[in-house]
């Protein structure tokens, strides 16, 4: 491609037509595909992968994003650099997905069948997957794809098989009855990260239980009237005075009239309620823990899709909530009924489907995570993983040192079958990972594998492995784990981060990764999370179509720290956008001066001031962006190249130079042009990879063959701060330069000078004067200054109706009869006053007025004094003009 004819630039960027020739050209040229070499460390990083259940959005961008700034960075410090793409098959969520699309054809997954709801399931899952990879690629990430893993994978399944057998065998794994989330719709069991927990308006019911065989009554309160049905105790403080003589008697429970007995656990608040709470094991995790002390039996009142059972007697066959309102009409019949309160208290939903969750006792399989979670928090305490942004080191190990067993099994159909088989002869559970043909125990061949599937995050928990082979021992595995950098949301952090840590110290014996990168969340202009119901979201293909990639990547990570959450705004878009065009019109100057005057041999005993000041400024940028990458500190690192390139090398340096180039004057700006520009495509690589690619390949078209030895940006040297370029004196004097040039432009905009006249200036800059004012015919060019006298102190500058600019290292005088026709801008700045006063003594007015004032939004008033506040400072400065000018 660097190969073809050297066509003129075209006048303008447009990122459409070159970022997918771009993208295909490095993908056919292998670049993404790192070459082992065990004398260097590599820099690897495992993508977080994306749910197959849809197409990327734009927190999927800024993920994509930020690793890529990571890998393509370290690709060009010469690193063997992974960053190994995968998608996630999402189990209860991309179920769910399809369970919509079918039951909008009005199929029901149970009337078609396990086999072939995967099937379809399958089906959806693959097209999805193709399209986040296309999606991905259009980011421009710059991953090895030939090692893409999905997690249904051979590999990644039996690796989940052997960490299910592995943890078994040590008796990590276990089934047993506990309290789990049930989700009704999904017919699953979830764990407790999978349940958002909503504050929701309810109400306390006080309801009476009459003690067996007496006219008294002990009162509980509850949310869900209905559990009464399935409540085996009522229970007490053990110091409460009120109940001491109850205790060991027995309630007869109203709606069944089943018998239970008043028992005393410390559990029991009693400054709840009344102080007697009901215990209802089955349905309530608290309620369960107080049964297992006390030996209290279990009595599950709901069927799975949360209509009674038949342990709710003549209730049997409701609906929990019908339920609900029939039982509160027969308390009240029966005058059970004391009071309703409203009470606000919190209500578990599927994160899923937002139907409210119901805690039910049931046999599920278990993780015993105490003793994964110990290594895992050594390993941060012990400082072998660092956590970015720090202040998420303590939320982590908060949440391991107080971690709760991990239920893994789902009651669905998508995802990794549980490898444990049921003999109907003899009842033996066998524990395999591969298929057994008959029962370990008798030999009986009917033998049922459990029908349930493990949850989506177990398979995540061994992403980092068991891409990379486990658990065999690949050449991959041995050379690229652990990896290096997780890059991940926040939000994310228990999830799925602290589980990596856990089994990837567990199955490998050794550390996931070093570092935990967490980013924050995305928010639009006005501070929100974006959501489909908010109607903020933004499409990043559509994005990409209106801005092109390079912008969308810049606007995502400006301003960006980590851990904090990011607003995306059109204009930082914009800013993104017109940053390539910036870089696009300076490459095209460049280049086009350069098939003028092909003198680009670049001598160091022949620069001037000027080349000396970019070139210490690139060395430092250079030195700083390298710091800060290194940091994390990514928006940071683009701010100051951002800054660099705009601010001083096109705003000044370029123009600078176009001074010496019409004037043919030696030694000509050329070779410090080119050499300025292309080493700041190269630090600008990571963060804009397409238009930096274009704009290096035509260069490279132009300049003397060998000049640009790589094939391509992306696989050429990251450039190193050149300490010998350093030059605090050739910056103090360019600084001076700029600031005197650009105090003189502002002064004339103020004044409102006609652009073709010229304006006088006296320059005093003590000790840099002599080395200023060998740049006086620049500084009258790009000021439109002349004469422009530099005086040797400041004594001899005049004093009477100036302008007197004082800057950082010098002082600018402009006489203001050289600026302004001294007749005409008083009448200009008389006329400015009147006008002005007269907005002033309008909106004073506006603000008197009561009427305004009382009817008017409060944000319209404070709009209004804002203005007023504004217009008064405006009159003000008005006038201090017109008395300057004497
Ligand atoms: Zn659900
Ligand atoms: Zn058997």
């Amino acid at each position: 491609m660097a190969e073809t004819p050297k066509d003129e630039m075209p006048k303008a960027y447009e990122a459409g037509r070159v970022e997918q020739k771009w993208y295909k050209f490095w993908l056919d040229k292998g670049y993404f595909t790192p070459r082992i070499d065990h004398k260097k460390k590599p820099f690897v990083i495992i993508m977080p992968p994306p749910n197959v259940t849809g197409e990327l959005h734009i927190g999927h961008a800024l993920t994509a994003t930020l690793e890529d700034i990571m890998i393509r960075w370290h690709r060009m410090m010469g690193e063997p650099t992974l960053w190994l793409p995968g998608v996630d098959h999402a189990g209860i969520a991309t179920q769910v997905v399809v369970e919509k699309m079918l039951a909008e054809e009005g199929v029901d997954r149970h009337k078609l069948g396990r086999e072939k709801t995967q099937a379809r399931i399958r089906q959806w899952a693959e097209s999805r997957r193709q399209m986040i990879a296309r999606q991905h690629q259009r980011l421009g990430a710059s991953c090895d794809w030939s090692r893409e893993r999905y997690t249904l994978d051979e590999g990644p399944s039996r690796a989940v098989r052997t960490a299910f057998v592995r943890l078994y065998e040590k008796g990590l794994i276990y089934r047993g009855e506990r309290i789990i989330n049930w989700c009704p719709r999904c017919a699953t069991a979830l764990s407790d990260l999978e349940t958002d927990h909503k504050d929701i308006q309810g109400n306390l019911y006080y309801v009476r239980y009459p003690l067996e065989g007496s006219k008294e009554f002990i009162t509980v309160a509850t949310t869900r009237p209905e559990t009464i049905l399935g409540d085996t105790a009522v229970a007490v403080n053990p110091r409460d005075k009120r109940y001491k003589a109850m205790v060991g008697k027995k309630v007869i429970l109203p709606a069944v009239r089943r018998a239970v007995p008043i028992i005393a656990d410390e559990a029991v608040d009693p400054e709840f309620g009344t102080g007697a709470v009901k215990i209802t094991p089955a349905h309530d995790p608290v309620d369960f823990e107080v049964a297992q002390r006390n030996d209290l039996p279990l009595v599950n009142i709901l069927n799975p899709d949360v209509t009674m059972n038949g342990n709710a007697g003549k209730y049997a066959g409701l609906d929990r909530f019908k339920c609900r309102e029939a039982i509160l009409a027969d308390l009240e019949k029966e005058g059970l009924l004391v009071k309703i309160e409203p009470y606000g208290h919190s209500v578990g939903h599927c994160m899923r489907c937002q139907t409210v969750i119901e805690p039910i006792a049931s046999q599920q399989w278990f993780i015993n995570t105490k003793p994964l979670a110990e290594p895992a928090i050594k390993a941060v305490t012990g400082g072998r993983i660092s956590i970015i942004p720090e202040r998420f080191t303590k939320v982590y190990l908060n949440w391991m040192e107080n971690i709760r067993d991990w239920c893994i099994s789902r009651q669905l159909w998508w995802g990794h079958r549980i490898p444990v088989w049921y003999c109907r002869d003899c009842g033996e559970v066998t524990v395999a990972v591969e298929e057994p043909k008959a029962c370990g125990k008798c030999g009986s061949s009917k033998i049922e594998q459990d029908p349930d599937v493990l949850d989506t995050w177990f398979s995540s928990a061994l992403w980092t492995h068991s891409t990379l082979g486990w658990p065999d021992d690949t050449g991959d595995l041995g050379y690229f784990y652990p990896t290096t950098v997780m890059e991940t949301g926040y939000d994310i952090l228990f999830f799925w981060v602290a589980r990596m840590i856990m089994m990837g110290l567990e199955d490998t014996g050794d550390i996931p990764f070093s570092t935990v990168y967490l980013h924050g969340l995305l928010r639009d202009e006005k501070g929100e999370k974006m959501s489909k119901v908010r109607g903020n979201v933004v499409d990043p293909l559509d994005t990409i179509a209106k801005y092109g990639t390079d912008a969308l990547r810049f606007a995502l990570t400006s301003d960006i720290s980590p851990g904090n959450d990011i607003k995306l705004t059109p204009s930082r878009l914009e800013a993104g956008r017109n940053f390539a065009n910036k870089l696009w019109n300076a490459t095209r100057f460049v280049v086009r001066s350069f098939e003028q005057d092909p003198d680009i041999e670049f001598k160091r005993d022949r620069i001037t001031l000027e080349d000396r000041w970019i070139l210490s400024r690139l060395s430092g940028t250079t030195a700083s962006v390298t710091r800060l990458m290194a940091n994390f500190q990514f928006g940071e690192a683009q701010r100051q190249l951002h800054d660099f390139l705009w601010g001083e090398f096109c705003d000044w340096y370029i123009e600078f130079a176009k001074i010496r180039l019409g004037s043919k004057e030696r030694p000509s700006p050329l070779p410090v042009l080119v050499h300025t520009l292309e080493t700041s495509l190269r630090l600008l690589h990571p963060f804009m990879p397409f238009v930096t690619e274009e704009l290096w390949q035509n260069l490279k078209q132009r300049l003397p063959d060998g000049w640009l030895k790589t094939g391509s940006i992306m696989i050429a040297a990251y450039p190193q701060a050149d300490k010998k370029a350093i030059d605090p004196q050739a910056e103090r004097v360019m600084e001076a330069i700029i600031e005197i040039i650009h105090a003189v432009r502002n002064a004339r905009a103020e004044h409102k000078v006609e652009s073709n006249k010229w304006v006088e200036a006296q320059v005093y800059a003590g000790e840099l004067t002599p080395a200023i004012a060998a740049y006086s015919p620049v500084i009258e060019t790009l000021a439109r200054a002349r004469p422009v006298s530099f005086l040797e102190s400041r004594e001899e500058a005049l004093t009477e109706n100036v302008l007197a600019l004082v800057l950082k290292s010098s002082e600018v005088i402009i006489p203001m009869e050289s600026m302004v026709d001294p007749v005409a801008e008083r009448k200009r700045l008389e006329q400015e006053i009147a006008q002005s006063r007269a907005e002033v003594t309008r909106l004073e007015a506006r603000l008197k007025d009561k009427a305004f004032l009382t009817k008017a939004p409060p944000a319209v008033v404070s709009k209004e004094r804002d203005k007023l506040a504004e217009r008064k400072d405006r009159l003000e400065r008005l006038k201090q003009s017109l008395d300057r000018l004497g």
